[in-house]
């Protein structure tokens, strides 16, 4: 029997054979097959429904262990910062180093528990962040970075380069002197990714 549409959503795991509808909703594409009108999936995976295009395809689970998921957490260098947004180019799920690129996306909304007013009081490029996944659609991953195992691991200062240490509510430059602010994981500094 056909999925109910109470389940009709992506990321749903699924077996081959397993019924992912029919060919009068969807075009069936990578990872199934048709039979009796029916699209089934081909593989072990995990169903992808694009509604825009109405298309279906199953991701095989071999390849889904290596791309970020809702829930992972993830580890990253900050690429760019707007004064509501940074992007941050991930290079580490969980313990997994990766080969392939995902960029994720961090809202100042989801950067700290308290609120904060501009980007830049929690991240800046260059600097390597801890977060979690909280949502992806269309490959691409929106962080949080609001616990308190979760934010900067390391941050360089803006001015010469150099890492920063917590001083207080603020983040100090051991070489300039400079004072700048970060939304830090509790664990800043001490070498883990
Ligand atoms: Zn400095």
């Amino acid at each position: 029997m056909c999925s109910q549409s109470s389940d009709r959503k992506s990321g749903r795991f699924v077996l081959p054979g397993e019924c992912l509808g029919v060919i009068e909703e969807f075009i069936p594409d990578s990872g199934t097959f048709v039979k009796d009108g029916k699209i089934c999936s081909k593989v072990v995976g995990h169903a992808l429904l694009d509604l825009l295009n109405k298309k279906v395809s199953v991701y095989p689970l071999v390849h889904a262990t290596h791309v970020p998921k809702v829930g992972s957490t993830v580890v990253g260098q900050v690429s760019s910062v707007q004064s509501q947004n940074a992007t941050v180019r991930i290079f580490k799920i969980g313990k997994r180093k990766l080969t392939g690129v995902f960029n994720g996306f961090l809202h100042v909304s989801d950067g700290h528990i308290r609120f904060v007013d501009s980007m830049f009081d929690i991240c800046k490029p260059g600097d390597i962040v801890r977060a979690n996944v909280i949502s992806e659609m269309n490959r691409a991953y929106h962080l949080s970075t609001r616990d308190k195992d979760l934010g900067v691991v390391y941050a360089f200062c803006s001015r010469c380069g150099y890492t920063l240490e917590p001083r207080g509510y603020n983040m100090r430059c051991q070489r300039c002197g400079n004072i700048e602010r970060r939304k830090i994981a509790a664990d800043y500094g001490n070498g883990v990714l």
